[in-house]
Formats: C-alpha cells, sequence, structure tokens
C-alpha cells in the first residue's frame, strides 16, 4: 500500500470502541487487525498519544491543508456515501468535529479553489442545515437548497449548479434530501387534497374574475404558489400509492419520498451530462431523508427509475409540463 493511500480504516480506542476514518493511514497508529471486510480496512490502535501527528483529515475525508481544496484527490460516490454516513453519526451523538476555521485554512481555501465531497439538494428548512447535520467544514460540500428540495424546471439555476458541481468541481455524489415534517411538502399535500374535494383555486379565480375584469387573481398568483403547484404531483403520487383512508400527515410524510426520487428523476431527465456520467458509473445520485426529531439521514440508495432514465435521449425541455408528470 503507498504510504499516501487514502483508505477508510478504525480506530480503537482505549475502551474497546471503534471510530470510522478515511485517509492516508496516521503514520502513529500500528494495525492490530486486517481481516475486515473490505481490502481497504483496517483496525489500527493508538500507539502513541502524540496529538501533533493527528491526522488533518479527521472529521470530513482528506485534506491535505486541513480542509478540502483542488490539491486533493475527488472522492469516488461510495466514498462520499462514507463520509457522510460517519458526519451523521458524529452529529446525532454529537461529536462533530467540524470547528471554526483558523486563518490558514481559510487561505488555504481562498487561494487553492474547492474539491467539495459531495453536492447536496436540501431543503430551505431553517431546522435543516445540511453542513451541520454532516459534521461537514467550508469547502466540503456543494449545498444548493430550496423550499420542497425540488427541481422542476430545467431551466432553473439548479439544473446549472449541478452540471457545475459535477463537471468543474468533480463531484461523484449527488444526495437529495428530504426531511420529515416538510413544510413546502405539507403545503402541496393540503394544496392537492382540497383541489381534489373539487375546491379548486381556478374555480375561485373564475368567481373573483367575474367580479371584476380587469385584475382577476389569477394575475396575482404568487411564486410560492406555483412552487406548491409543481409539487401537487408528488402528493397525488403519494396517495395513490397510500390508497384510501391516509390522513393529511400519512400522505405528506409519504410525499417527502416520492419528491426526493422525483428530484433526481427531473436531474436526470433534464441534464446529459449527469445521464451520461450516471451511466459511464463516474457519478452516482442517491436520495435521502433526515430526521428532525433524532438528527438522523436515513439513506434510500438510487432511484428506481434510474435504469429507466438513463435510456432516455431527449432535450431539455423548459416547463416540462406532461413530461412533469410521467417522471413524477
Ligand atoms: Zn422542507
Amino acid at each position: 500500500m503507498a504510504p499516501q493511500q487514502s483508505v477508510m480504516y478504525k480506530i480503537q480506542e482505549a475502551d474497546g470502541s471503534l471510530s470510522q476514518h478515511y485517509g492516508p493511514l496516521p503514520t502513529h497508529l500500528v494495525p492490530i487487525d486486517t481481516g475486515l471486510r473490505t481490502a481497504a480496512s483496517m483496525v489500527v490502535t493508538p500507539a502513541t498519544s502524540d496529538a501533533s501527528q493527528e491526522d488533518p483529515s479527521e472529521g470530513f475525508g482528506p485534506s491535505k491543508l486541513g480542509v478540502r481544496t483542488t490539491v486533493d484527490e475527488p472522492l469516488s460516490a461510495s466514498q462520499a456515501i462514507e463520509v457522510l454516513q460517519a458526519g451523521n453519526r458524529r452529529f446525532v451523538q454529537g461529536d462533530v468535529k467540524a470547528g471554526g476555521l483558523g486563518p490558514d485554512k481559510r487561505r488555504a481555501l481562498a487561494s487553492h479553489g474547492q474539491r467539495p465531497v459531495a453536492t447536496v439538494i436540501g431543503c430551505a428548512d431553517s431546522r435543516c442545515p445540511v453542513e451541520q447535520l454532516f459534521d461537514a467544514r467550508p469547502g466540503d460540500l456543494f449545498v444548493l437548497r430550496n423550499a420542497g428540495n425540488t427541481c422542476t424546471h430545467a431551466e432553473g439555476s439548479m439544473v446549472g449548479s449541478v452540471e457545475y458541481s459535477v463537471a468543474v468541481l468533480e463531484t461523484k455524489m449527488i444526495l437529495v434530501l428530504g426531511h420529515t415534517g416538510c413544510g413546502a411538502i405539507m403545503g402541496a399535500t393540503k394544496l392537492f387534497l382540497e383541489r381534489s374535494a373539487k375546491k379548486y383555486i381556478e374555480a375561485t379565480c373564475q368567481k373573483d374574475a367575474q367580479k371584476s375584469t380587469d385584475q382577476g387573481c389569477c394575475k396575482s398568483k404568487s411564486s410560492l404558489l406555483g412552487l406548491l403547484d409543481a409539487l401537487v404531483p408528488v402528493a397525488e403520487r403519494a396517495c395513490v400509492s397510500l390508497g384510501g383512508g391516509s390522513s393529511t400527515e400519512e400522505i405528506a410524510a409519504h410525499a417527502v419520498k416520492v419528491n426526493v426520487w422525483r428530484t433526481i428523476n427531473f436531474l436526470l431527465s433534464y441534464s446529459r451530462i449527469i445521464r451520461e456520467k450516471v451511466a459511464s458509473g463516474e457519478l452516482e445520485l442517491q436520495g435521502a431523508i433526515y430526521n428532525m426529531s433524532s438528527g438522523a439521514v436515513e439513506f434510500l440508495g438510487k432511484s428506481p427509475k434510474q435504469a429507466q432514465l438513463l435510456n432516455y435521449d431527449g432535450h431539455v425541455v423548459p416547463s416540462m409540463g406532461g413530461l412533469a408528470r410521467q417522471l413524477s
């Protein structure tokens, strides 16, 4: 094994517990067991307590300068997932390692560019701060957030930003992260149920339009309503798959998962760059759901529709309309 090769390894503490790390093996540790499941894994135990030789990558992937920059190699998708999972475990356990950056690390980030471990599309909900829940530092994650972690239009900035992270920053993992108790999904669910009960907003618009021909309420529809409107198919799919008799809360909870797949499916459909990299095995898109109560992130894996969508050879279609319904 080359001295600087990055591997997953575990450290056995004095009390016998194991903690997982990634990066070049620290020289002050000695192996005690190499019989783990993967060839890249080893169990090591501290031979000294020399803090001056601490692995600078401890906490979030390998980083030669103490933070991840372009002098570091991109992480593979599987390595990225391991790092994200380890970071979330630290967050749940309250054993976070990401802290503030000193001047040297800030200068390193400013001077050497970024090499984030993964791209994460999360919800704008203030209770779901992506970096914190993965115990990440500046430079570790390329994060995109909006209400509902959605990507309903190809011509918006979301797809272009993801393509930038993949093509320029060389992230190999795109994680779409939904969360429990999502207000945007709940809003869309209520909108769907209102429409199902024949309480359509359009009906109100028509009534108002009759009262005032020069200022119908359709003209004053908010962008928020447009966002919720675009999420209604998610609630519809969740309602159908659950069957009758489900409560609003149950539908919304399932819609969170449906929405994660939908965002992944949109990205695969909208972006030829993403499709080609996924098809070649260079890139992975995976889903996950953050549980606000426990703090734990449930990793869902790849979209069930991935194989089907990789065969899609169409061009980007702005404001998808019919295709959007097919994909939801
Ligand atoms: Zn949300």
